[in-house]
């Protein structure tokens, strides 16, 4: 009975150090084999093990000297027929330096994307590479190609889309400036040559440029960082050609419009107007150097090295042309930025002992005036006073310099976002003009990823409290689909329970103690400030493994990436994302169209929150829709969309902080494979059997190191008889219908022989 030779799998290896440890000790007893040792600085050489004692080793180093290094400081490193392997389940060990060094080896030879398992990984090249463009599209089509790529993912997605007539979701992560919405532009292309013809796909290609000048940014990690998640939305007409599109996007950083760090930018779009506006242009809009703008100066940045602002612009406009944004709401939207411009440089005197303010009259109130075209007292009264409903009485109440500061600063973000939410609004009616949903969708997501900085504040935030949910769905679907496999082919397999995020999800989730709860339980009272919201934290949450009480106003989160620090310092404000409803009220009375549209949007959305700190509890009033309930909402929509498409899921890699080609950082690609989950799925390979050979291949290649003859030709039957003399112990492999299914490191000892033989 050959499938005897297949026992009952033992628990798998409890603690991943043990299992390394085991495995690297009796590794290294076998001598003259390769091996990775790991220096002081966290690097890993390759040595050769010369002998060993105990758990001393002998290694000969690769500039010829001899070492003697502990047991444990080496990683078993795998055959030269492994170098390079186009997808890391091939490799027979699964330690960090071989996976590192495997995608270091392709790396250098701009060999950029590596399967792990049913992941892609890309390293970003920060360069160009001849990967792309009409040939490889062609050729990933015929599938003359096999080697990993974006292309083939989006090939998969398509077939099975079309084969199992389900919605397909492309998923990519990976840290600022790692190449996802690169990326998620040479998916788009491929789908675009693939199922172009209707012309709406020139149309989709071109909602990048704009989106990326209106929502993307300079910052230290990125020149062009986008600030905003994205999923857009393919459909596909039963033809299989592109009959539409739809762009969702997520959380804009409104901060960045009022203030950013020094050496960034504000959006791009700002620049590119000042830069690339036609005279006649500029002077409607009383246009500037970007110089003499407050909002554009205080980071000291107004250049990207390599971009042409003036021809970027140009560009922007083509596209709005092509995505039918009429010239009039185009030049309507550009006097928008200009407002937000002169906004900035609006500033105020003191006109009493009480240090009330007034803005001062000058050429920046009044280019705000006319741009968004309202009365001048009207917008002196809404930037310096405030309407406050006391019961039934309502007092006017005056504002000081700090206060008339932020209602201006609030005023500027909310114009831009609403021009943000309205822009993606007009792309999505073109792309969708007159189409009615039918047939099958592909959606691919851009969003932010994990982010730990030296400061965090509410923007990790949330961005953070994405990533987990993500990583839960990125979590349930390989492990499964992994699983899967096991039970296609019929092994025998206990199921592995998987450790996931839950804890996490819920530290955010749970009601009515919860992060998320108890922040938007805070925003709403009259006395919360920074440091109470910090203090009930401290209060409530302390039992869960996932949380940390830090001095002062900060808290640390252990998410699946990593511990994070968050400072509250402005988690209120910026949740509460107020705008007074005397600036709702001064757009409205606006005599151009755009703002009185911005208007009527922010009515809506802020109708409930407006009363804010004074409103009494109960009642419609306190039905707050704070910005990390919207956010929590969005996602758990997203989520839900996500789960009923067929994932495909892309890493992005950064391989340095310089954002040069050709370098290398061993230590940065290591943190990002651990915290974007790369690890873990190889992780869960090591419970399981990674190495598969179906059992013809495996006759084929090892057959002919069998002592005794065997009766049968049946590769199933040479397989077993080679398994049996190699005395491969029986709870390191399972027999499949058609595969043989190998633990780590099982096949590296057969081919080691093997390669002795030849
Ligand atoms: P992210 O969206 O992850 O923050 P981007 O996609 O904006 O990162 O990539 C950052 C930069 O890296 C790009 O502007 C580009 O210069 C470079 N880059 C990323 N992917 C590629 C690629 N496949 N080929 C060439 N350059 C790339
Ligand atoms: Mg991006």
């Amino acid at each position: 009975d050959l499938y005897a030779a297949a026992s009952p799998l033992p628990s798998p290896p409890r603690s991943l150090t043990e299992a390394k440890w085991n495995d690297t000790a009796s590794y290294a007893k076998k001598k003259n084999l390769q091996s990775w040792y790991q220096l002081q600085n966290g690097n890993w050489e390759l040595v050769r093990i010369l002998s060993t004692s105990g758990t001393e080793v002998i290694v000969s180093l690769p500039e010829g000297k001899v070492k003697h290094v502990q047991a444990d400081c080496l990683s078993p490193a795998n055959p030269d027929i492994l170098d390079g392997v186009d997808d890391l389940m091939q490799l027979s060990y699964l330690n960090e330096p071989s996976v590192l060094y495997n995608l270091q080896y392709r790396y250098n030879k701009d060999m950029i994307y590596t399967k792990a398992g049913p992941v892609l990984v890309a390293i970003n090249p920060f360069k160009k590479v001849a990967l792309y463009g009409y040939d490889y599209i062609e050729a990933y089509r015929c599938k003359s190609i096999e080697s990993p790529h974006v292309y083939a993912i989006a090939d998969t997605a398509l077939q099975e889309m079309r084969r199992d007539e389900v919605n397909q979701s492309i998923i990519i992560s990976g840290e600022s400036g790692a190449g996802k919405t690169e990326t998620a532009k040479i998916t788009m292309q491929y789908l675009a040559a693939l199922g172009g013809g209707s012309g709406i796909e020139c149309e989709i290609l071109k909602t990048n440029p704009i989106l990326e000048a209106f929502g993307n940014a300079k910052t230290l990690r990125n020149d062009n960082s986008s600030r905003f998640g994205k999923l857009i939305e393919i459909h596909f007409s039963e033809t299989g050609k592109i009959s539409g599109a739809r762009i969702q996007t997520f959380l804009l950083e409104k901060s960045r419009v009022v203030q950013c760090a020094e050496g960034e930018r504000s959006y791009h779009i700002f620049y590119q107007l000042c830069a690339g506006a036609q005279t006649t242009l500029k002077e409607k809009l009383n246009l500037k150097n970007v110089e003499e703008y407050r909002y554009l100066c205080q980071s000291n940045c107004y250049k990207i090295p390599g971009v042409d602002d003036t021809e970027q612009f140009l560009s922007v406009m083509e596209a709005l042309d092509v995505v039918h944004v009429s010239k009039d709401d185009q030049e309507s939207a550009f006097a928008m930025l200009a407002a937000v411009l002169w906004l900035g440089n609006v500033s105020f005197t003191v006109i009493d002992f009480e240090n009330h303010v007034e803005p001062v009259v000058d050429e920046a109130l009044l280019s705000v005036a006319k741009l968004i075209g309202c009365n001048i007292e009207a917008l002196k009264l809404a930037l310096s006073t405030r309407n406050m409903k006391v019961g039934n009485d309502s007092i006017v109440q005056r504002l000081t310099l700090p206060q008339a500061t932020d209602t201006r600063d609030a005023l500027a973000k909310s114009i831009y976002s609403c021009l943000f939410d309205w822009l993606v609004e007009q792309i999505n009616k073109s792309l969708c003009l007159g189409k009615r949903r039918t047939g099958r969708s592909i959606n691919i997501l851009d969003i932010y990823g994990f982010e730990s900085f030296e400061t965090n504040s509410f923007e990790q935030f949330c961005i953070n409290y994405a990533n987990e949910r993500l990583q839960q769905h990125f979590n349930r679907h390989l492990f499964k689909l992994e699983q899967e496999e096991y039970i296609q082919d019929g092994i025998d397999w206990a199921r592995v329970e998987f450790e996931d995020n839950q804890n996490c999800l819920n530290l955010f989730e749970k009601k009515p103690l919860g992060l998320l709860s108890l922040l938007d339980e805070e925003s709403t009272f009259p006395n919360g400030t920074d440091l109470t919201f910090a203090n009930k934290l401290k209060q409530h949450l302390q039992s869960n493994p996932c949380f940390r009480g830090e001095r002062g106003k900060a808290f640390t989160i252990s998410h699946y990436a990593g511990e994070v620090t968050y400072d509250t310092t402005g988690f209120l404000e910026k949740n509460r994302d107020l705008l007074h409803l005397d600036s709702i009220q001064l757009l409205s009375s606006c005599a151009s169209p755009l703002p009185k549209i911005f208007a009527s949007i922010m009515f809506t959305q802020s109708e409930k929150h407006a009363v804010r700190p004074l409103h009494k509890s109960g009642g419609a009033d306190s039905q707050k829709l704070s910005v990390a309930t919207k956010f929590k909402a969005q996602l758990f929509q997203l989520m839900q969309r996500l789960e009923n498409t067929t994932p495909h899921f892309i890493r992005c890699i950064k391989p340095n902080n310089l954002q040069s080609p050709g370098i290398y950082e061993q230590a940065l690609v290591l943190q990002q494979l651990r915290c974007c989950g790369v690890l873990e799925v190889v992780r869960i390979s090591r419970n399981g059997f990674p190495t598969r050979m179906s059992h013809q291949k495996f006759a084929r290649r090892y057959g002919f190191l069998l002592l005794d003859n065997v009766s049968s030709q049946d590769p199933l039957c040479v397989s077993v008889a080679i398994l049996h003399q190699f005395n491969i112990l029986p709870e390191m492999y399972q027999v499949g219908y058609t595969k043989l299914f190998f633990r780590t490191g099982q096949i590296g000892v057969l081919e080691d022989t093997r390669n002795h033989t030849l």
